[in-house]
């Protein structure tokens, strides 16, 4: 895939209703592209590697990025968060939200989160189950130094999109029983299957950059 071959940046906006959002998927994408995307126009990006996204945030904190956090968290890298992200997405414990929590409430901080859900009960993704979900969620509200603004997936990755519509059928149900608005699914893959079932952020890497360095 082309790298911007602009159309598929503008083709992708084009897309979106009031309330429906792009992120910009950039892990292990040269900051280059970062600056040439956000010239366009594009606001909001997302990393998943804790180092590399802070190491970017540096390099770029002259530009009005909002930058979102997407990639599993190792518990002892919480540490190392300060007000980088606007929003965390992939909340995948109470445990892990405790401790997001606290450092927040260190530096005075109200982190923005996003509880990730495995839908697909598959044992290889995080995220966590949705009865546990439930019984925790009385505790995830009390915890001061986050707020819950809604729910993320990511589905099996399946060639065909229409495969992963249960479960972003399923995540926009839970949203709606529990009063969140805001869902994170789609990829470049089921994107525009995400969106007709409710996404209000589709997070996007591959279709806007291109391919991406190996980790
Ligand atoms: C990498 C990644 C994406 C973007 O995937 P693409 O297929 O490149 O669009 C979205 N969500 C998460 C959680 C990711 O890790």
């Amino acid at each position: 895939m082309e790298f911007l071959g602009d159309s598929a940046f503008s083709a992708l906006v084009k897309k979106l209703k009031p309330k429906q959002n792009l992120l910009a998927v950039s892990k292990l994408q040269p900051i280059e592209k970062i600056e040439i995307l956000h010239a366009k126009g594009q606001k909001n990006f997302a990393e998943n590697y804790i180092q590399e996204a802070i190491e970017k945030t540096k390099v770029l904190k002259n530009l009005d990025i909002e930058w979102h956090l997407i990639g599993p968290i190792q518990k002892n890298k919480v540490k190392l968060l300060q007000n980088h992200f606007a929003y965390i997405h992939s909340v995948d414990s109470l445990e892990l939200a405790k401790k997001i929590s606290e450092k927040a409430l260190e530096i005075d901080y109200i982190q923005k989160v996003f509880i990730q859900i495995n839908l697909a009960e598959e044992a290889t993704k995080s995220g966590l189950q949705k009865a546990e979900f439930l019984n925790q969620w009385q505790q995830f509200k009390g915890l001061k130094g986050i707020e819950v603004v809604g729910l993320m997936t990511m589905p099996p990755l399946e060639n065909d999109a229409e495969k992963n519509r249960i479960y972003f059928k399923e995540l926009k149900k839970l949203g709606d029983q529990l009063n969140l608005h805001e869902l994170s699914m789609g990829t470049s893959q089921d994107y525009e299957v995400a969106l007709e079932e409710g996404a209000t952020w589709i997070r996007i890497g591959t279709m806007l950059f291109g391919e991406r360095l190996k980790k």
